[in-house]
């Protein structure tokens, strides 16, 4: 059927993960239907594939000791066959259930679904050989233990419905062929037994029927809640994103960086070591743009972004956009004359880009300015604030100096 016989009736029943094949889903009626579209069934089934193994297991171990029992009601009712019904159970059909007790694991999903099918018609089929053959009184009642296929479906394997169905209507059809096989039934069992047998395998399908409606709410409706759970947590993580960083040279943004820094500070405290700011800016930058253009700028700010980024890769360092033209490093556990070479290393390259500045009043490339400030946090000491007041304070010398330089400010 085309998803596009289905408008969508509310936004809770999309399943946003199904990106590929992106379909909407009418709720009650996919549910009564006990089959879900496309990939969400293949979903489902594979989703209680684990569960249904392990009840698989369990029902075929206990099917096994229930055929050995049933010898017990082989022996009282159909006395005379009791020898064909040792070699029935014994040969026949405990070791078939012990062949999909064993090979369950290795089987495919829906192959194992075919145990249920196989196991029925070989106790009804072992049931109907032992009840014709029998000339015992209860030859004709001992037919009625059919009934125990249609339970142990419906309860312990708890077939997914439309199996049962086809099982538990195969079953019927075997019982009553068999019963109008017998040489003179008396009417009112044979009519009990069917009554029994008929009303037992509705009960069974109407609760495999509400079991799997039940299951598949369940399971859509948990599906639908991580969805959006996860679409939530990507939301966030997004949020989480923009928040952090400057769109256009991603590094890191004034926020962000003031909240890093904080915590530097704070860990720095602890560990009494020092703490590096480096204040850059850009020289003549307002030249720039005003004659190669805005975007051109907006281009410039990312490729000296990225000489930022590549020049101090120290782990634990953070390289931010202060604004403007302006750019903000943090260097942990570093001294001064290793700041202030990081900064040059920074400025060199830069240089060493040669970007073209034909507007400059100076040299006719990009170039940078850095300001250069170290600050051990002991008591008394200023704080994150006053390292990049410090820091800025230097760059502010650097640019005095005649740009293109670095300036080192201390304060202990
Ligand atoms: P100095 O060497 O003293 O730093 O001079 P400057 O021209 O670089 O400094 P000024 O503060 O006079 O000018 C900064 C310029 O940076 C002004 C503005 O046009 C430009 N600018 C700030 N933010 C952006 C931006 O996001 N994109 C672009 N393209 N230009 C920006
Ligand atoms: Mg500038
Ligand atoms: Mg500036």
């Amino acid at each position: 059927m085309a998803q596009t016989e289905f408008p969508p009736i509310s936004g809770h029943l999309v399943d946003p993960s199904l990106k590929g094949d992106e379909f909407v889903l009418r709720k009650s009626r996919v549910l009564r239907r006990l089959r879900f579209f496309g990939a969400l069934e293949q979903r489902y089934l594979d989703d209680r594939a684990p569960d249904r193994l392990r009840l698989l297991q369990m029902g075929a171990a206990l099917s096994a000791l229930l055929s050995i029992f049933f010898l017990g009601t082989d022996w009282l009712m159909v006395r005379d066959q009791f020898d064909t019904a040792l070699k029935l159970r014994l040969l026949l059909q405990v070791p078939l259930i012990l062949a999909w007790l064993l090979c369950f694991k290795h089987l495919g999903r829906a192959t194992r679904e075919l145990f249920g099918l196989s196991s029925s018609v070989v106790a009804g089929g072992i049931s109907i050989y032992l009840c014709l053959g029998s000339s015992d009184e209860f030859g004709m009642l001992y037919l009625a233990s059919m009934v125990m296929i249609l339970l142990f479906n419906g309860g312990v394997v708890r077939m997914y419905f439309r199996m049962a169905l086809a099982v538990n209507m195969l079953t019927l059809v075997m019982f009553v062929a068999t019963l109008l096989m017998l040489p003179h039934p008396p009417e009112a069992i044979m009519l009990s037994m069917c009554l029994v047998m008929g009303s037992t395998a509705l009960f069974s399908l109407f609760g495999s029927y509400w079991l799997e409606h039940e299951d598949r709410t369940n399971w859509f409706l948990s599906r639908q809640e991580q969805a959006l759970l996860d679409e939530l947590e990507r939301g966030n993580q997004r949020l989480d994103e923009v928040s952090r960083h400057d769109p256009l040279t991603d590094l890191a943004n004034r926020r962000y960086f003031d909240e890093f820094l904080r915590q530097v500070w704070e860990r720095a405290q602890q560990s009494g070591e020092e703490v590096a700011v480096l204040m850059m800016d850009i020289d003549h930058f307002k030249h720039y743009n005003d004659h190669y253009g805005h975007p051109a700028g907006d281009a410039c700010l990312k490729n000296v972004a990225a000489a930022l980024l590549s020049s101090l890769r120290k782990p634990g360092d953070l390289v931010g956009r202060f604004g403007g033209e302006e750019f903000i490093a943090v260097l942990t556990k570093t001294s001064l004359p290793l700041a202030v070479a990081a900064a040059e290393r920074v400025r060199a390259a830069v240089a060493d880009a040669a970007w073209p500045h034909e507007a400059s009043p100076g040299l006719r490339q990009i170039t940078l300015s850095v300001g250069v400030s170290t600050m051990l946090p002991e008591p008394g000491a200023e704080g994150p604030a006053g390292l990049v007041a410090d820091a800025d304070a230097a760059l502010y010398r650097a640019k005095a100096m005649g740009r293109n330089a670095v300036y080192a400010f201390k304060v202990d």
